[in-house]
């Protein structure tokens, strides 16, 4: 077991010894359709990350449970930050780490509204603090949000929280008033500051125009999606905790 909630202080000395690298999984609390739960990105995120940490040893810090998520707002019970309230946040728990002698983190994310404020603080770490952040979704690439695949993932890892009579496959809006819209954010050739309802009046959403499934999610979907996934990941921390931290820094100045 290697969740650092779990452990004592003088436990957590003795791994943070033999480990110079650690897991931060970090999510949202976010609508995810009418059938998944509102934590599925933080829930599949702790679970990737406790899949990752058992196979490979590594310690998992807490998770990050509320995320950069203003564009579900209409939909009740999301929850959101602002982006740099959230990158602060991210970043003096990364900093706390190292002061215990973490110097590597594989960040897990579950959101990819998060995705943008998570690389300036791995670039930050990078540049300021000799800590190497290297940041993966917590999913392989799927259909979409709260769509098959998101629903078959959290079917599989919990299934009790998914209530498959409300999942519904849903037509994405094309229009934005009089605009036509293209993937989430086009009105072609210029983007625009979107939301989930302008897209997707149940919130499982994909690009414009398309249909988004989620009655077709199952929990053996959900395995052969994200088994070999929890195998990348694994496959990356084992070079991670080889990799030389001298080496990953930014290098001098020429
Ligand atoms: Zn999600």
């Amino acid at each position: 077991m290697v969740q650092l909630a779990e452990k004592s202080w003088p436990e957590a000395g003795k791994i943070f010894e033999e480990n110079d690298v650690a897991i931060l999984p970090v999510g949202s609390t976010e609508q995810h359709g009418p059938h998944n739960p509102l934590g599925t990105d933080h829930l599949v995120a702790a679970r990737m990350a406790f899949e990752v940490g058992e196979r490979t040893g590594v310690p998992v810090l807490p998770v990050v449970p509320v995320g950069v998520s203003v564009h579900h707002r209409q939909f009740p019970g999301s929850l959101w930050v602002p982006p740099d309230a959230f990158r602060g946040y991210v970043r003096a728990i990364a900093l706390a780490a190292a002061s215990h002698g973490v110097k590597k983190f594989l960040v897990i994310n579950g959101h990819g509204g998060n995705t943008p404020s998570l690389m300036e603080v791995a670039g930050e770490l990078r540049r300021e603090h000799g800590v190497f952040a290297a940041v993966a979704s917590a999913f392989p690439p799927m259909d979409g949000h709260a769509g098959e695949g998101e629903t078959s993932a959290n079917l599989y890892f919990h299934g009790h929280l998914v209530d498959m009579s409300k999942a519904v496959d849903t037509k994405q809006n094309e229009k934005l008033g009089g605009l036509k819209v293209e993937g989430f954010n086009f009105v072609y050739p210029g983007r625009f500051a979107w939301d989930t309802l302008d897209l997707s009046p149940t919130g499982v959403l994909g690009s414009a125009g398309a249909i988004i499934r989620a009655t077709t999610a199952s929990e053996e979907k959900g395995r052969d999606l994200m088994e070999p996934y929890i195998d990348e990941l694994c496959a990356l921390m084992e070079e991670l905790k080889k990799a030389d931290i001298e080496g990953l820094l930014p290098k001098p100045h020429k």
